[in-house]
């Protein structure tokens, strides 16, 4: 693959598709760029008219989408805030580690006191999302073009479309009717004010261009899904879940992976949200509709059953950022001589070799990340540190650890 470029989607239906199906609607084609190196997608406008927009097309936000995605799917199915809290551990740890805080390594041996991870690299994910997209397989184009089409939303022209009422003062009502609905999950929030505030994620200015995105986003996705798929290959319901994780997963990022977030901010992400999807399922059954006009019965089926989907997410987010908050301010706080004891006193003998390969393996995949040799070394030591054997041994049903002589510590 040449650095940059995206010929590798030049082959690949969906992606000509949702490029013409924006030309037609925003009157140019964005020029998309793969970003090797950049950790969020970014979108570049020019002065002089003949340049055309670029998107930034960040591969590291798409591989975080993605896992992101996986740990949210697999809680949600499961019913379980213990499961999704083990999994943001698990991918705040690594954020941490890369990023020189050994506290990273307590988190994931905390997740590993409920779960046995394996550790996959980040230029892996993204080759198995390919691979998805060359197999045309529904999920993994959602999943690829959703971000990329989000982007594009968030350009000036894509923005112009949006229906009326969302460029309007009705927009005021959102927050209302939407605050009502999300008050039993999150309790007393003023978000008047905070739709003054600049930093909140409910300031009206960028919840307006986010929420037009998302529905930019959404309506172009769901649109190139009905194109390229073949007649009764449709998947109505799991198209439609997909596609309203989109929110879902950026909530699940602002709220549960991030270092210090206060439950103040907590509420106002989910409020954010809450506003986001309520235009989106909108869209998504009118475009729906639209598109197959014989299928309502079974379109408002599926929507009823995305509406109960959609609350339980919200609830288990919501218990999980509680959860975090918590550990986090006891793990935060911890010297790197007391993360190598809490990762021995609360490691099982059976999930040694697993947490110690996963620790190296996050390592491994440090490319790109400023991970200071000095911290590298540290990290190395305190995994030293807690390897109580000198030898392993694999066999057949497992390994036999052959203990370290006292001496040699
Ligand atoms: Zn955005």
């Amino acid at each position: 693959m040449i650095e940059g470029q995206l010929d590798y989607l030049s082959g690949i239906p969906a992606f000509e598709t949702l490029m013409s199906l924006v030309a037609q609607n925003i009157q140019v084609t964005p020029e998309v760029k793969l970003d090797e190196k950049g950790f969020t997608h970014r979108v570049q406008n020019f002065e002089t008219p003949e340049l055309r927009p670029r998107v930034l097309f960040s591969k590291r936000a798409l591989v975080r989408y993605k896992c992101q995605f996986d740990v949210l799917n697999g809680a949600l199915v499961k019913k379980s805030a213990e499961s999704l809290c083990a999994g943001a551990c698990l991918l705040l740890g690594k954020e941490l580690l890369l990023t020189n805080r050994f506290a990273g390594a307590a988190f994931i041996a905390h997740a590993f006191e409920k779960l046995r991870a394996t550790y996959m690299q980040e230029d892996h994910v993204f080759e198995h999302m390919l691979q998805g997209l060359r197999e045309n397989e529904q999920g993994a184009l959602i999943n690829f073009f959703l971000p990329l089409a989000h982007e594009i939303g968030h350009l000036e022209r894509s923005q112009a479309l949006a229906p009326a009422d969302i460029h309007s003062e009705k927009f005021f009502d959102t927050y209302r009717i939407n605050y009502e609905r999300i008050w039993p999950i999150i309790g007393d929030l003023d978000y008047v004010g905070s739709q003054k505030n600049d930093q909140s994620p409910l300031f009206l200015p960028l919840l307006r261009e986010e929420v037009i995105s998302d529905w930019f986003a959404v309506c172009a996705v769901f649109a190139v899904i009905c194109k390229t798929t073949k007649n009764g290959e449709f998947e109505l319901l799991s198209d439609f879940s997909n596609l309203i994780m989109f929110p879902l997963v950026a909530a699940f990022e602002a709220t549960c992976l991030k270092e210090w977030p206060s439950t103040h901010f907590v509420q106002e992400v989910l409020l954010a949200t809450q506003c986001r999807y309520s235009l989106l399922i909108d869209s998504m059954r009118a475009t729906a509709k639209s598109i197959f006009p014989k299928n309502h019965a079974e379109i408002d089926g599926a929507i009823t059953e995305i509406v109960k989907l959609y609350k339980e997410s919200l609830g288990l987010i919501w218990d999980c950022a509680i959860q975090l908050n918590s550990l986090i301010r006891e793990l935060m706080r911890l010297s790197d001589a007391e993360v190598a004891k809490y990762i021995g006193d609360r490691t099982s003998s059976a999930q040694w070799m697993p947490l110690h390969s996963y620790l190296l393996d996050v390592l491994e995949d440090s490319k790109g990340y400023a991970l200071f040799e000095s911290n590298r070394i540290a990290l190395r030591r305190a995994l030293n540190s807690m390897v109580n054997f000198e030898t392993v041994i694999m066999t057949d049903n497992g390994f036999i650890a052959i203990p370290k002589r006292s001496d040699a510590s």
